[in-house]
């Protein structure tokens, strides 16, 4: 299917044609480009991947969410140690996905 993105905001829109107006932007119909097959491969081959990785950023957000809890609770030092491992190794990965995911865009792995 070929895909077609908006010169104006980058959505990409997958169909024979591109549509009348940008659906995220309202562009008309001649600012979108079609992308190359080279373009198309890079977008597909990331797919996988790039939602893999929005996954995994949602669960660190729960590990978030549950080692700011734990550090509240303040049970014990040992306890508090512990959560407060898992809130930057949470942290830390989810910046690591986000700076991925920016990379992606920037290469059009997106
Ligand atoms: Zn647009």
């Amino acid at each position: 299917m070929p895909m077609w993105k908006c010169k104006v905001c980058g959505f990409v829109f997958e169909g024979p044609e591109p549509p009348e107006k940008c659906p995220k932007c309202g562009a008309p119909k001649d600012q979108f480009v079609k992308l190359s097959e080279e373009e198309e491969k890079l977008i597909l081959r990331a797919r996988l991947t790039n939602s893999l990785h929005m996954e995994a950023y949602t669960l660190l957000q729960r590990l978030l969410e549950i080692a700011e809890k734990g550090i509240q609770d303040n049970l014990d030092p040992p306890c508090v140690k512990i959560f407060t491992e898992e809130k930057e190794f949470a942290l830390t990965m989810m910046q690591k996905i986000k700076a991925e995911l920016e990379a992606h865009m920037k290469k059009g792995k997106w």
